[in-house]
């Protein structure tokens, strides 16, 4: 049960006249008996006028209500009511309408910060929830931010709910143990023989040699998965405007993990002139300087890497032919804040991904995906020859956007919910360790989560349209071969031996590698790669 109680200010044009005040109780009396009756079934669901006060031309209304006919609907539809009635009568307008001491009363206790937006103040009476709200313009009304504030509220029980975890993980599927072949830590190897030079935190410059084994790697998930499943390739753009992360959801959910950017406060050089005369004088760049600089930011950098294809489709009308689409992007870099938890090439800031995504109805895009794993497993079994696990993770998004209701115990895949992959790292310890494992990939069914928020429509009335992705990121794909298997070409599954070339020489100079030891390294390891056939 919820009820709302509040007052209701109108501004009118001109006062009314005192021989004319009766026709108020009027019309408050036929508000209440017609007007904010309607669209509830019971009385109590409704609204109530319970008093008034006119001074001048400022008409105060006490209003409370219930779940139907909710206090701010209510003050909108009580505004109508007097523009026609005052207007024709009298010729007086209202100008205006604010809500104030505005209380929601939920019979239940919640957990309500007085940190959320429009809350004034919460206490809890009775084994009821009380919430004072702030000050409502009209335009508040209309957005209406009681609505999603109450949304809002479900959202957090619910996740409380939840158990405050991202995700809940149940493994549905389990490679073979494997023996390693390699039990070192492949990060240290690397930047020791200098492949990788850290360039800031989480960046790393991938000096020709990784480069190459990189791109090897993407091209052999492109030849034995994407292609024989028919995904093309398309570019997508790597930074994306506010607005798309709140589509996506992605600027609620995951904002402490995202990057962002800005533009100058002006293109006028001149304009910016006592920037560059401090950085002269300093030779720095004080970033708190900066600030004042630089707009406030409007882009977030490519976080999901799939958030432009959906727009791509907002607001289009799909035909059944045309469906289902399946394009594939790995044009550029993906950004996450990973604050203290970087790694090598294991956890980074700038990481590439080549990100699968596809649209359909919903039958195609459970088949699509089915066929992904399929051939996903084939690639990580037969290709790659490593040892992994597949779980079931339910995203606590999915469960935000009402695309699941509650965890069953029985396990279907087929029904929007996420796989990740993950694979051993023996250098981190025995397998039955959780924190031996890294997530390398996954695959998700969104259901209409997407489509819903961009206004993706299927040609014919009533059928819907679903999404669906996958990321294959390839640092990390990379680095759990060479965990498992090394350096050494001869431990190496023949396709992987048989497919990548040669790398191009190692960076050498009279200070790099660094150290005597890295040297020593780096000659064993190109030593044992100069086994891979030329170009
Ligand atoms: P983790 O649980 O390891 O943080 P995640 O759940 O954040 O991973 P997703 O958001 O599902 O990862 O991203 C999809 C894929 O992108 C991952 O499977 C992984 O291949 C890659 N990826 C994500 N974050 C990073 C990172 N910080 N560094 C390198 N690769 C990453
Ligand atoms: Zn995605
Ligand atoms: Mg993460």
């Amino acid at each position: 049960m919820i009820k709302f109680h509040g007052y209701a200010e109108y501004l009118l044009s001109d006062a009314i006249p005192e021989d004319k005040k009766s026709i108020l109780d009027k019309a408050i009396n036929e508000l209440n008996n017609d007007f904010l009756l309607r669209g509830a079934k019971k009385r109590d669901e409704a609204a109530r006028i319970t008093s008034f006060k006119l001074s001048r031309n400022k008409l105060i209304l006490e209003i409370e209500s219930g779940s139907r006919v909710r206090l701010h609907h209510a003050a909108l539809r009580i505004k109508n009511y007097l523009s026609n009635m005052l207007g024709k009568n009298m010729r007086i307008g209202v100008r205006g309408l604010r809500l104030y001491r505005s209380r929601i009363t939920i019979d239940s206790i919640l957990h309500v910060s007085t940190q959320l937006p429009f809350v004034k103040n919460v206490y809890t009476e009775n084994s009821k929830t009380i919430i004072e709200l702030k000050d409502l313009s009209e335009s508040d009304i209309k957005r209406p931010i009681i609505d999603r504030l109450l949304k809002l509220l479900e959202f957090k029980e619910k996740k409380l709910k939840w158990g405050g975890k991202i995700e809940h993980w149940r493994l549905i599927r389990e490679s073979e143990k494997k023996e390693p072949k390699f039990r070192d830590d492949p990060n240290i190897i690397l930047e020791k023989i200098g492949w990788i030079k850290r360039y800031a935190p989480g960046q790393w410059l991938y000096t020709p040699p990784i480069t190459h084994l990189i791109r090897s790697f993407e091209k052999l998930f492109y030849m034995e998965v994407l292609k024989p499943l028919g995904f093309i390739e398309a570019i997508y753009p790597k930074i994306n405007p506010l607005e798309i992360g709140v589509k996506t959801g992605h600027l609620k959910g995951t904002v402490h993990q995202m990057m962002f950017a800005s533009q100058p406060i002006a293109y006028n050089p001149e304009d910016l002139e006592e920037w560059t005369d401090l950085v002269t004088v300093l030779d720095e760049a004080p970033a708190d300087e900066l600030r004042k600089y630089v707009k406030a930011p409007s882009y977030f950098l490519c976080f999901a890497q799939c958030e432009p294809f959906y727009w791509f489709f907002g607001g289009e009308i799909i035909d059944i032919d045309k469906l289902p689409m399946k394009w594939f992007d790995r044009s550029g870099p993906s950004f996450r804040w990973e604050s203290g938890g970087l790694r090598g090439i294991e956890r980074l800031v700038e990481f590439h991904r080549t990100e699968i995504t596809w649209i359909g109805e919903p039958e195609q895009v459970i088949e699509i995906r089915n066929q992904l794993l399929e051939k996903y497993r084939y690639f990580m079994d037969k290709i790659l020859d490593l040892e992994w696990r597949w779980a079931w993770v339910t995203p606590w998004f999915l469960v935000h956007a009402g695309e699941i209701e509650e965890e069953t115990e029985e396990i279907d895949i087929n029904q929007p919910g996420t796989i990740d992959f993950e694979a051993w790292l023996p250098y981190k310890g025995d397998r039955e360790e959780q924190n031996t494992w890294l997530e390398i990939g996954n695959i998700s069914i969104h259901g209409t989560k997407y489509t819903s928020s961009f206004k993706i429509k299927h040609q014919v009335k009533d059928k819907i349209i679903w999404t669906g992705c996958s990321g294959f990121g390839v640092e990390r794909w990379l680095l759990s071969f060479l965990a498992q298997k090394g350096f050494d070409p001869d431990n190496w599954p023949k396709r992987v031996r048989e497919f990548i070339t040669r790398p191009p020489k190692s960076v050498r100079t009279v200070t790099y590698p660094k150290t005597k030891e890295g040297k020593q390294l780096l000659n064993e390891i190109e030593e044992l790669l100069s086994k891979l056939p030329g170009d």
